[in-house]
């Protein structure tokens, strides 16, 4: 129960039923018809194992005085067997089809009863369970805790939507559910109780965010402000190779606005692939240095996070500045340097994936910490990056009482998250109102759309003669081919593949016998396919699972254009960038999420030249693979495809947050219940106005222990 939050007894009371069983009337058997979903009583007449060929089933019979009905099971414990011992009398329940000896009930339910025993009289609730947690336990559990269970009004009844009852009656009516009730409005939750449930829950989450809007405009940060003329932040400006964009001009501005404040910015800045995000992060880190402050760079992968570090080393250290870099495969006498520059505050700029926020490293001063493609860590890494940001204020504090008051004394640093998949409008509403958006909305200029195309695999030789040509056109033209990423329990379903945070995160011990993992083996094949069918051009190989050196070689060879072709997993899908690079193909296209292609294609198209995305299926294609190639191939709009991505995916795949589900909406459904989440909206400040003390019981109430969550 505790894994599933079933804590308090509120926490019971709010596990609302996925449905419920009709248990309150018996059919006789004589009327019984196939297709049926009927509950009958009777006596059992003969039990016993019947063998047929290739199986045992376990069969009975059960007769009423209007008709004989078969019972079945396929699989069953011999103990079962006595329990069905002739001459008992028993209640079953289950679909009824035709068999071989007239009418059955596979795997009915089924519960001995003394004669005349009484009928439930509501209906039956059925909860989300788990395999270690029967129905029958959890029934009684929530049972008990619904009479204990403090329920009363925490709301203005006149500040409610109209015509929706007491939070203690809609409890008790989605619990049980009187016979007569209109079924179809508690399956598709129109039921007025249903409305109440969501509408509270809307109501929690708007409240959350205020709470946390409040907690943050509490603390303190260091207000970051270049100091001195020639400072660094304008010696980066000048020395860039491009101009800003006017986009990036306003969101640098806003950016700089924040710092420049002594509380904590909390900024998403979103932007599509390839809008030049990292510049905008180069820019603020340049504004904190120069104002003699550290700052932290975050990327999801080593891939990314060298990227990162070879192009802010280009940048900043002609002008002075220690870069330091810290991820997973740097370990030894080198990390531990590493370490000691950060905690000295020699290095004013440390990137890394998130070894950058270990125990065992600790800032000097840090006063802005920037996470790109934010959205690919999971909810316990940004979990960790609070509570380690946190951490640096109480240090800070520490040191303040000491003798060092110069340091960073309870001070939190600011806060700028990147992420190239934007946040709909909805969404942004709800889980995200406590968040600051930038949004990039405009591309570098001279980049041309990234063509489209989609092909069935038979025209694979036709694609590779099309790289080919692509080589043939010049020295400044590079290829990505691209392979999923298959998980082993694929293999047997051939489902698509889910969306990965990062291939780095799931490399595999080496050596350990097995035969490689399929999309090894894939990688591996094409990689000897394309070798050999253009001799004469460096073909590379880029995966997960090699070491952090080797994925390095073959990056810094492909960056530098003697490597033409490179042939990866997904550990590219992310945030890398060589702009020469104007063709990708992707095979088995239809494995990939919408958002993660889009990632991908995001790529190629970063030059001057004319870039292609060919996507390679194999058939036969589901329905909603069909929907996403063709959305891909109909718009290269970021905006678009996130919301496509939404509507196919929902909200709880979309934050990454799939583990933590709890924390979400459990209930309310932002794309039906606009007008309850409009509603909670206007109810949200007047209540804190009114009576905050009402607002925390209620968040407390739903919240419980999950409170953490929503911080992440
Ligand atoms: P993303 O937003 O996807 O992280 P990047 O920051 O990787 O994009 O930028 C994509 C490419 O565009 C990089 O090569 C970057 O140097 C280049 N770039 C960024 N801003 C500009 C600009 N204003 N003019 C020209 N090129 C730019
Ligand atoms: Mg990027």
């Amino acid at each position: 129960m505790k894994k599933l939050g079933l804590v308090r007894d509120i926490d019971l009371a709010l596990h609302l039923p996925l449905r419920y069983e009709d248990e309150t009337r018996l059919t006789p058997i004589g009327t019984l018809t196939e297709g049926d979903t009927a509950q009958v009583e009777g006596e059992l007449r003969d039990s016993r194992v019947e063998h047929s060929r290739t199986r045992r089933h376990l069969v009975a019979r059960v007769r009423d005085g209007s008709g004989d009905l078969v019972l079945r099971w396929l699989n069953f414990y011999p103990s079962q067997l006595k329990q069905l011992s002739p001459g008992r009398r028993v209640r079953v329940r289950g679909e009824v089809r035709g068999g071989f000896l007239g009418l059955e009930i596979v795997h009915p339910v089924l519960k001995v009863v003394a004669p005349g025993a009484a009928l439930p009289t509501t209906l039956t609730p059925v909860y989300p369970a788990s395999a270690q947690l029967p129905q029958a336990y959890l029934r009684k559990a929530v049972e008990s805790a619904l009479r204990r269970a403090v329920l009363d009004e925490l709301l203005p009844t006149d500040a409610l939507p109209p015509g929706l009852p007491s939070l203690r009656q809609a409890v008790l009516a989605l619990h049980h559910p009187a016979p007569g009730v209109d079924m179809a409005s508690l399956e598709d939750r129109t039921h007025p109780a249903w409305q109440r449930l969501k509408f509270d829950e809307l109501l929690r989450q708007q409240l959350s965010q205020a709470f946390a809007q409040a907690e943050r405009a509490q603390l303190a940060a260091p207000p970051l402000q270049p100091r001195g003329a020639d400072h660094l932040r304008a010696r980066l400006a000048a020395a860039l190779p491009f101009a800003l964009t006017a986009a990036q001009q306003r969101v640098v501005a806003e950016i700089e606005r924040d710092l420049a404040l002594a509380k904590p910015m909390h900024r998403l800045l979103q932007g599509d692939v390839g809008s030049g995000k990292t510049v905008v992060a180069a820019l603020a880190a340049a504004t904190t240095i120069s104002a003699g402050w550290q700052c932290a760079l975050m990327a999801p992968t080593e891939i990314l996070a060298e990227q990162h570090f070879r192009k802010l080393i280009d940048w900043l250290e002609p002008l002075g500045v220690r870069v330091a870099w810290l991820t997973g495969s740097r370990k030894g006498r080198a990390r531990q340097a590493m370490v000691e520059a950060v905690g000295s505050g020699e290095a004013a700029l440390v990137v890394g994936t998130h070894a950058v926020i270990q125990d065992d490293v600790h800032f000097a001063r840090l006063g802005l910490a920037v996470v790109d493609e934010q959205h690919r860590f999971g909810v316990e890494q940004r979990l960790a990056l609070r509570a380690k940001l946190g951490a640096q204020r109480a240090e800070g504090a520490q040191a303040a009482q000491g003798l060092d008051v110069g340091r960073s004394a309870a001070l939190e640093p600011h806060l700028l998250m990147m992420s190239a998949t934007p946040i709909p409008r909805t969404l942004a509403m709800t889980y995200f109102a406590d968040l600051d958006i930038s949004t990039l909305d405009e591309l570098p200029p001279g980049r041309t759309p990234v063509v489209t195309k989609v092909f069935a695999d038979d025209k694979r030789p036709q694609v590779i003669a099309r790289i080919r040509d692509e080589l043939a056109r010049g020295a400044g033209r590079q290829v990505y081919w691209v392979c999923p990423l298959i998980e082993e329990s694929d293999r047997v379903e051939g489902a698509a593949s889910p969306a990965h945070p990062a291939g780095d995160a799931r490399v595999m011990a080496p050596g350990n016998g097995r035969r490689p993992p399929l999309d090894l083996q894939n990688a591996t094949d094409t990689h000897a396919e394309l070798s050999a069918a253009l001799p004469g051009t460096m073909v590379g190989l880029l995966h997960g699972r090699m070491p952090a050196a080797e994925k390095a070689a073959v990056m810094s060879l492909f960056t530098q254009g003697q490597m033409r072709v490179l042939v990866a997993t997904t550990v590219i899908e992310v945030g890398v960038d060589v702009p020469a690079a104007s063709l990708m193909v992707i095979e088995h296209a239809e494995r990939f999420g919408l958002a993660q292609l889009h990632q991908l294609r995001g790529r190629v198209g970063r030059g001057t030249e004319a870039s292609v995305c060919v996507l390679l299926y194999t058939s036969p294609l589901s329905p909603t693979a069909k929907e996403r190639l063709r959305a891909l191939a109909e718009t290269t709009d970021g905006f678009e495809i996130a919301r496509r991505d939404l509507e196919i995916r929902g909200p709880g795949e979309f934050m990454g947050a799939r583990q933590s589900g709890d924390a979400l909406l459990r209930f309310a459904d932002l794309a039906t219940d606009a007008a309850l989440l409009a509603h909670a909206r206007e109810l949200a400040p007047r209540l804190l106005r009114e009576s905050p003390a009402a607002a925390a019981q209620h968040v407390a109430r739903w919240l419980g222990s999950r409170a953490d969550y929503l911080k992440a």
